[in-house]
């Protein structure tokens, strides 16, 4: 059987072993047959392949259902690239093609292999017969329920069409079935479980740490200029590429998409290459700048949420967050599209009180609507809450940052062994609360005037309504022109005058020596060392910065520093 699997992963697939043990023990589980599935892995571990290879040895066909049209475009894609008959039904498809595989799927033995579908479409009266007649001939092989997470009312994607899966699988008793998802604490699991109404599954959960994922927490109001802050921080995680094959890059999310542009702004300013990516542009743009980040013409994407469901690159080096997830689950699927490839990768969350404030408001105000246009509560209703408590907590503890999440998902306490702030050195951690601290009661000290609820001035505040409150993937309408078509182009400008110093620069790269040991460096004073040429200031500066990171006030001495050496 082994063999057989293995075989097939090879003829099919083209990959010679599988990802992992875990990948291995599942399809063995699946093309088993006799029981149901529950599969949690992290994104990017190789979750499709699980019911794709079992789809392809069975008779009949699999339905999969996908919550997304764009990720079943892009798998089916991927399905027929490789020559395996598979194909779609959904809301954009003409009619003609609709009639084609309906045709094919009613017929004696059909040539698919693999159907995918959206909960809506497979809840659609349309679509009932065809469903009907395939199970009554014994040609459904499995139902696939990716991104099962879905399903549950205490995740942070739930989607009610989901819950009519439920009934689906009540309805198909003889047919094995296999739910995935890459992010389910355990009330979530149990959740699945029940509404797919799963009958005694078999869990393959893989652990919730990886320990190639460095996280850390910087105190955004603290900084004195946190822009730069940011830029060394990335240039400190793609230096870590050197050496490897390829260049590295990394998402920076922002919660607004204002915030996106300014992120991208500033740093492309600073000499980094970023593009923004967010709902309010052109669909055009978006495409473009999605597709220069995956050929690593742009390093950075800066993002709102509605980047990265599906995105499938392995040398992200690092993840940052410039505001505040809005709950640990997200933020530990966020940060998880770090470093896929294994090498070691950073994830770094921005905090600010105010922030916290900003979308507490926000998260209780949707609460709220959401309760008065039911006109009752519902114990759900926390959880949005709750998860975000969560999530500052993370942030404002004393605690190992690996622990905290893996105790939010119901895993066991793992090693760390120095792989976040925390445990490399608590006592930074401790000193940056207490900076916070005082920071805060000078604040409150000095504020005047009428604050809203938690002390969060509305008047203050704008573009939470496009930014990451509740709305899924920051959808909406992407017309907005308001910004200004001026800002627009200077960025695009300064855009691409860093584009072409960036070319001058690798066209005219000369092997860096660094200064001697008796370069003048004691004349700090003067804005003109002789003999130390921008390369060796920056060569320089790096030493100092990497010897000087992690250590307290850290920051403050970049920033001196960088005045030093007038960069
Ligand atoms: P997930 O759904 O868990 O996020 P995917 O199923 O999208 O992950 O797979 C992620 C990537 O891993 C894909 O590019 C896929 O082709 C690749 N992959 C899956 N299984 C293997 C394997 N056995 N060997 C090599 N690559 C694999
Ligand atoms: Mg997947
Ligand atoms: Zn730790």
């Amino acid at each position: 059987m082994t063999t057989t699997s293995k075989q097939a992963l090879k003829t099919h697939f083209g990959f010679d072993n599988f990802r992992s043990k875990l990948q291995e023990d599942v399809v063995k589980a699946v093309l088993k047959g006799d029981r149901d599935v529950f599969v949690c892995m992290p994104t990017g571990a190789g979750k499709s392949l699980c019911y794709q290879l079992p789809a392809v040895l069975a008779e009949g066909i699999t339905l999969v259902i996908s919550p997304l049209i764009a990720l079943i475009q892009d798998q089916v894609d991927r399905l027929k690239s490789l020559n395996i008959p598979a194909c779609s039904i959904n809301s954009k498809l003409p009619v003609g093609e609709r009639r084609l595989i309906l045709a094919d799927l009613g017929s004696s033995s059909p040539k698919l292999k693999m159907l995918y579908i959206t909960p809506e479409m497979v809840a659609s009266p349309t679509f009932q017969p065809c469903l009907t007649g395939l199970c009554s001939r014994g040609l459904l092989s499995y139902l696939a329920v990716d991104e099962a997470h879905c399903v549950s009312q205490w995740g942070h994607d739930f989607r009610p069409d989901y819950l009519k899966l439920g009934e689906l699988r009540g309805r198909l008793p003889g047919v094995p079935c296999l739910a995935l998802t890459a992010t389910a604490p355990k009330n979530v699991q149990e959740d699945i479980v029940q509404s797919l109404r799963l009958r005694s599954p078999l869990s393959f959960v893989s652990p919730v740490f990886r320990s190639n994922l460095y996280y850390d927490v910087i105190f955004r109001e603290l900084l004195p200029n946190p822009y730069n802050h940011l830029y060394a921080f990335i240039q400190q995680a793609l230096a870590l590429d050197k050496g490897s094959n390829g260049q590295g890059c990394g998402i920076v999310y922002c919660r607004t998409r204002e915030g996106c542009e300014t992120v991208a702004h500033q740093l492309t300013k600073l000499g980094v290459l970023a593009k923004p990516y967010h709902a309010g542009l052109k669909a055009g743009d978006r495409t473009e700048a999605q597709n220069e980040w995956m050929q690593g013409k742009v390093l950075v994407i800066v993002a709102t949420i509605s980047f990265g469901m599906g995105v499938d690159k392995a040398n992200v080096r690092f993840v940052a967050h410039w505001n505040l997830a809005k709950s640990l689950a997200s933020y530990y699927q966020e940060s998880g599209r770090a470093g896929r490839d294994g090498l070691p990768s950073s994830c770094r969350t921005y905090y600010s009180p105010k922030d916290k404030e900003q979308i507490n408001f926000l998260i209780r105000q949707e609460v709220a609507r959401k309760q008065a246009k039911r006109g009752s509560e519902k114990q759900t209703d926390k959880t949005a809450i709750t998860d975000f408590d969560a999530m500052v907590s993370y942030c404002a503890q004393e605690c190992c940052r690996h622990a905290t999440i893996s105790k939010f998902f119901g895993d066991k306490m793992p090693n760390c062994a120095g792989a976040c702030d925390y445990c490399r050195n608590p006592k930074v951690v401790r000193a940056q609360l207490e900076r916070a601290a005082t920071l805060s009661t000078k604040t409150e000290a000095q504020s005047k005037g009428p604050t809203g609820p938690f002390g969060f001035q509305p008047g203050l505040y704008e573009g939470g309504k496009k930014g990451y409150g509740f709305e899924r993937y920051d959808e909406g309408d992407a017309s907005s022109e308001d910004d200004g078509s001026n800002r627009k182009k200077e960025f695009s400008d300064l855009f691409k005058r860093q584009m072409n110093m960036r070319k001058v620069a690798d066209s005219q790269r000369e092997v860096f020596v660094p200064p001697d040991a008796d370069c003048p460096l004691r004349e700090a004073s003067s804005q003109r060392i002789p003999r130390l040429t921008i390369k060796a200031r920056e060569h320089c500066l790096c030493l100092l910065q990497e010897a000087l990171y992690g250590h307290q006030g850290a920051e403050d001495s970049f920033h001196s520093l960088h005045c030093l050496l007038c960069l």
